[in-house]
């Protein structure tokens, strides 16, 4: 299977959905305290990311059956008082098509936006396809015009056979430790990976792709790291010798960048109960093992993308090259029996 048209639907799905978001936080960080508190504007870029990427991938494969599993459903905006909410977004919506241009002068109406929410109804699973969309992944990053992505991907029989990562902030030289978001630095990065076939990022404004590898680095002490914003188990690097400190990132940018080498390991240990989404892992899991990197949970099993909307784990995901997995899985071992016997 090659999955070519496919590909080439959500490569440009992720990427005029950016032009959304990218609208919605520019104005966002223009205006005044009051409405950043308020969390209207994320609301409209979330939904209006997801109808776009919806509508893009309708029009892109129209004979193919078509499902999505994503964040968001339509229910909230159908109710009384969220009229001018959806208005919003389907303004937001018509601009960027009219904008991309390649859609004719096609406007769609609420009720269109509404449906094209709601392709994004399906659970997964293990049989036939199913598209697995994060509108907005890392909100928290969004809002304060720092680092986001859209991220979608494909699942076949419950294997994810391509992903894109279309990251709006993300620099396009190598982020490392001193990493703070700046308007200076040239931004904007698509990553895009099909099984077998590597992973490569381009400018979001189009330029040509290169191909992309995880970092060969052996030592673990000259590693560094990517960690979550969101609380984090805080496993004793010292295990593992870890000079250097993390890079802390919003959203599925961390797999971007670590598929491209910035970084070398990415633990993301929440707190326990909490049930991670396949759509907040399964593009970037793609990027990264397609750039020769491995993702896996704290028992060394690969992620299994086909139990529906959750991801069945034994806690926690470890992300990294072939070479500091053996070393990794070891060091979060013997911290989860310390953790266990304190
Ligand atoms: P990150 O930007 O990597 O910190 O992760 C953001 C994603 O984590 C969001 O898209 C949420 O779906 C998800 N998330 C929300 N709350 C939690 C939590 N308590 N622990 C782990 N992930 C969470
Ligand atoms: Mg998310």
């Amino acid at each position: 299977m090659s999955y070519d048209k496919e590909f080439a639907a959500a490569k440009k799905a992720a990427s005029i959905a950016a032009r959304l978001c990218q609208k919605v936080q520019k104005a966002l960080l223009q205006s005044d305290v009051q409405s950043k508190l308020d969390r209207s504007p994320v609301t409209v870029a979330d939904y209006g990311s997801q109808a776009l990427v919806s509508f893009v991938l309708e029009r892109e494969l129209p004979s193919e059956p078509f499902s999505i599993v994503a964040e968001e459903d339509s229910k909230d905006l159908r109710k009384d008082g969220a009229q001018d909410t959806l208005q919003r977004i389907t303004d937001l919506v018509n601009d960027t098509i009219s904008i991309d241009g390649s859609y004719g002068s096609i406007t769609l109406s609420t009720e269109d936006v509404l449906k094209a929410i709601d392709s994004g109804k399906s659970e997964g699973g293990s049989h036939g396809r199913h598209w697995v969309l994060d509108p907005i992944d890392g909100t928290k990053g969004f809002v304060r015009g720092d680092q986001y992505a859209i991220a979608l991907a494909l699942l076949d029989e419950g294997k994810v056979v391509l992903g894109v990562l279309s990251c709006p902030n993300l620099p396009l030289a190598s982020i490392s430790s001193d990493y703070q978001h700046s308007a200076d630095k040239e931004v904007g990065c698509l990553f895009f990976a099909k099984i077998g076939a590597g992973t490569y990022m381009q400018p979001l404004n189009g330029s040509s792709p290169v191909k992309v590898q995880v970092t060969a680095i052996e030592n673990s002490e000259e590693a560094s790291f990517f960690d979550p914003l969101i609380r984090n188990l805080d496993f004793p690097k010292q295990k593992l010798g870890v000079k250097a400190p993390p890079v802390r990132i919003d959203s599925q940018a961390k797999y971007g960048a670590l598929s491209r080498g910035d970084g070398a390991i990415y633990l993301r240990f929440p707190h326990k109960g909490y049930r991670e989404k396949i759509w907040d892992h399964a593009a970037g899991c793609i990027v990264v093992t397609e750039a020769g990197g491995v993702v896996s949970d704290a028992s060394g099993n690969p992620l299994d993308f086909s139990k529906g909307k959750y991801l069945d784990l034994d806690i926690g995901i470890i992300v990294t090259n072939q070479k500091l997995m053996p070393a990794l899985l070891k060091a979060v071992k013997e911290s989860l029996e310390e953790k266990a016997s304190s």
